[in-house]
């Protein structure tokens, strides 16, 4: 049943509206006094009113971010402080988490359940994680090679890169604000969060809550606005010393475009469109059941979907059938529906793209063995869709469609080296899953996938200490894991003669 019942907390939120954005640890408008609205997916409703960010506010941050990182409490606190500020804020998560679930699964779409069990403690995990390292952060000594011993004592440190501007998408709103954060707060960094312009809501509440743990001002600056002005105005400002993105290649190669000015340092993550091998020998149940779930979960708005699946051609029939099967039966609906599963996608400008895929494929030549359409007339639901009789050159096959769509294709299991091609012929290489009892094969395969992450008889699994990334065109640098804080590092090395 989808009643929409809401908690008070929920309602009081959503009624104070417009939202302002924090700077400088004020709630405030912006300048231009300009608003944007938020929609609920499912209904296509107005949720709130947001203060949109423009490039005279985003200086305002900048400003701030600048003066807590160089001359505030924050410059002059210890680790254990800032790690405990992070651990306070993961309580309040905490003690909050239905509230963001819903603001997630309202403002997303996604279902309420999936934002509870997934999303929001997985968010609070990454920040107690990395308040973990907030006091490890060390630099080393270094023997020289050159000089006799003693003749020069050398060492590195280890400081923060300074003010982070950090822009990130609608998929996982909660999640990727909490990726972003927690290892720029763990290092010492000062931020201003972009979140997307269709999905600003819990990163306003977790602002809230940013403040309550007692953050110092100008810390954590949060500012809803669209890619441009307002990212646009973060990926070229002089002030910013460092972007981190998460989004679509496009859009990240035109931030690494805009960054050039004062060169700042990037961090990207962005598109995929990742293999999902199943062998013949793998357990099959599992691999149906996990094979719909990597493609369809989060309606197929997953960087690292398994939109591409390839099945040993002895089982194709019979598997592509069984995840027809597996993907009708998946229960499409709001996200405070109980019995859903996948929710609505984003906006009706997404669910034009993900039909407009669909139509491209039908006219390359491509077969809809399920799905392949809107469903309902409110709310912007799409059916989970599986697409046979694809080839390498198809539109479906190469580009993210960042819906519920995926392409299965045959493989020959005696020719292991045409199976890598395929599965390495696109431009991107943020995950891959391999199905198969033979661990010899699967190790191999890993070896030879040019992929971030590669998963072996699961797929999505993911911990705040397992390093995630692309290859190629999915980016630069990694998230998540102790590599992600050298993001937000530089090293200083200090050589004094003895
Ligand atoms: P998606 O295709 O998933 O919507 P985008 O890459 O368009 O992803 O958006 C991800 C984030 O990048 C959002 O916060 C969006 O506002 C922002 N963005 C979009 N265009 C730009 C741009 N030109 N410069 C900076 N940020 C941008």
């Amino acid at each position: 049943m989808d009643n929409r019942t809401v908690l008070p907390e929920v309602e009081t939120f959503l009624k104070d509206s417009p939202k302002k954005m924090l700077i400088d640890g004020k709630w405030v408008e912006s300048l231009s006094g300009n608003t944007f609205p938020t929609y609920d997916p499912a209904t296509e409703k107005i949720l709130a009113l947001v203060y949109e960010a423009r490039k005279e506010d985003v200086d305002r941050a900048v400003n701030a971010a600048r003066q807590a990182f160089e001359h505030g409490t924050w410059a002059r606190i210890s680790p254990s402080d800032r790690s405990k500020l992070m651990m306070r804020l993961a309580d309040l998560m905490e003690t909050h988490a239905e509230e963001l679930a819903q603001i997630e699964s309202l403002d997303n779409g996604k279902p309420l359940h999936a934002a509870k069990s997934s999303d929001v403690p997985a968010s609070i995990e990454l920040f107690r994680y990395m308040a973990g390292w907030a006091t490890k952060i060390e630099g080393n000594t270094i023997p020289f090679s050159l000089a006799s011993p003693n003749r020069y004592l050398a060492y590195t440190l280890k400081e923060p890169i300074g003010v982070v501007g950090q822009i990130i998408p609608w998929n996982y709103p909660l999640l990727m604000a909490s990726w972003k954060l927690a290892p720029a707060l763990a290092t010492g960094c000062t931020v201003i969060l972009k979140p997307a312009e269709q999905t600003p809501l819990t990163a306003l509440r977790l602002g809230e809550l940013i403040v309550e743990a007692g953050f110092p001002e100008g810390v954590v600056n949060i500012l809803p606005g669209f890619g441009e002005p307002a990212g646009a105005a973060i990926a070229n400002h002089c002030g910013i010393d460092k972007v981190a993105f998460t989004g679509s290649t496009e859009v990240g190669k035109s931030i690494v475009r805009a960054a050039v000015g004062n060169l700042k340092k990037l961090t990207l993550e962005l598109g995929g469109k990742s293999p999902n091998i199943i062998f013949a020998d793998a357990d099959l149940d599992k691999a149906i059941g996990e094979a719909a779930n990597a493609a369809f979960i989060n309606s197929g708005q997953n960087c690292c979907a398994g939109s591409r699946l390839f099945i040993e051609k002895k089982i194709y029939e019979e598997l592509t059938k069984a995840i027809t099967q597996q993907a009708k039966e998946l229960r499409v609906g709001s996200g405070f529906d109980t019995n859903s599963q996948i929710g609505p996608l984003i906006s009706a400008e997404q669910l034009q793209r993900v039909s407009s895929y669909v139509q491209s494929g039908i006219r390359q030549g491509a077969e809809v063995g399920c799905g392949g359409v809107r469903i309902g007339e409110k709310g912007y639901f799409f059916a989970p869709t599986l697409l046979t009789n694809v080839h390498a050159q198809m539109k479906v096959y190469q580009e993210e469609i960042f819906g519920p769509v995926v392409c299965a294709l045959p493989f020959d299991a005696e020719k292991e080296e045409d199976l890598i091609k395929m599965a390495n012929e696109t431009i991107y290489g943020l995950a891959a899953g391999i199905w198969t009892r033979d661990i010899s094969k699967a190790h191999r395969l890993a070896a030879k996938i040019k992929a971030g992450t590669v998963w072996i008889n699961c797929y999505n699994v993911d911990d705040p200490a397992l390093p995630f990334g692309g290859y190629k065109q999915s980016g630069w640098g990694r998230e998540m894991g102790h590599e992600v804080l050298e993001n937000y590092l530089q090293t200083k090395s200090v050589c004094v003669q003895l």
